[in-house]
């Protein structure tokens, strides 16, 4: 799966220490990220990240771009909610894109827990039911 990996500058070292402990897990994926939290990623770990913009200067963008072109399966964002951020509508709006394109997205380290173990379990189910939504698998 791709899974993108973003943290604002006061949740950086949660994700550091989120991606250490399910590093075994997230080896197996192709890993995409805004630029200083990809590079801490690598600093830190022996995963490659494939590194975008920083936040503010577009890679929020450039992930959300991901997104609408059905690239992107997962979406790790730690978002920080008690600091003004200079890209706020980049923000909102790859949230907004996470559930046009039905991407699961967690905004906090306890969601991005869950989703990682339900990878790891690997017998999730919407995509089918999506697929069925949409008439692309004959019942
Ligand atoms: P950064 O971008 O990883 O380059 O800091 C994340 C953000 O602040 O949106």
């Amino acid at each position: 799966m791709n899974i993108a990996l973003i943290a604002h500058d006061k949740k950086k070292d949660d994700m550091v220490r989120f991606v250490m402990a399910y590093e075994e897990i997230l080896k197996n994926h192709t890993l995409f990220g805004t630029g200083t939290t990809g590079q801490k990623i690598m600093e830190s770990t022996n995963l490659k990240v494939h590194r975008f913009q920083s936040g503010p200067l577009g890679g929020d963008q450039e992930i959300g771009a991901m997104i609408a072109n059905n690239r992107m399966d997962v979406v790790l964002f730690f978002r920080d909610p008690l600091t003004a951020q200079p890209h706020e509508p980049d923000v909102s709006a790859l949230i907004r894109l996470c559930d046009v394109y039905l991407v699961p997205l967690a905004t906090n380290m306890g969601t991005a827990e869950v989703i990682i173990k339900g990878l790891e379990r690997g017998d999730l189910s919407w995509r089918e039911i999506i697929a069925k939504r949409n008439g692309e698998v004959n019942e």
